[in-house]
């Protein structure tokens, strides 16, 4: 399964190359890393369509187009794509994502235990 993983902050990639790497290595899911929604939409574009990515993780908070206009957008434009939310901001948008059609959404510091089940769960989903 593709994942993209969107954040402004880098040091998420390394995070989620640690935590995921036996996955990675295994094949059980590749992640793409972008730094803004604006680079997560081009990467979309850029790929045969439609995307074969099943998961998008992005921030809220991001310069530049933030977190809850890029989950429309992909809700828009690429509506198999399962859209969850990742931000510092408890739940103070949480309402705003679900009615954008949010899958789900995690606060950060990320509980990556909890993060894991869910991925492995969809790609578990993607095979039945
Ligand atoms: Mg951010």
């Amino acid at each position: 399964m593709k994942a993209m993983v969107v954040d402004d902050e880098r040091d998420v990639e390394l995070l989620f190359r640690q935590y995921f790497r036996k996955e990675i290595q295994q094949k059980i899911i590749e992640f793409m890393f972008a730094f803004s929604g604006e680079e997560a939409l081009e990467l979309l574009h850029a790929m045969k369509q439609p995307p074969n990515v099943m998961l998008i993780l992005s921030d809220i908070n991001m310069p530049g187009m933030n977190g809850l206009e890029l989950l429309q957008m992909v809700k828009k434009e690429f509506p198999l794509i399962r859209v969850s939310m990742i931000t510092a901001y408890s739940n103070q948008y949480y309402e705003r994502a679900m009615e954008c059609g949010a899958e789900n959404y995690y606060t950060k510091p990320l509980d990556f235990r909890a993060l894991k089940r869910e991925i492995l769960k969809e790609c578990n989903d993607e095979e039945n």
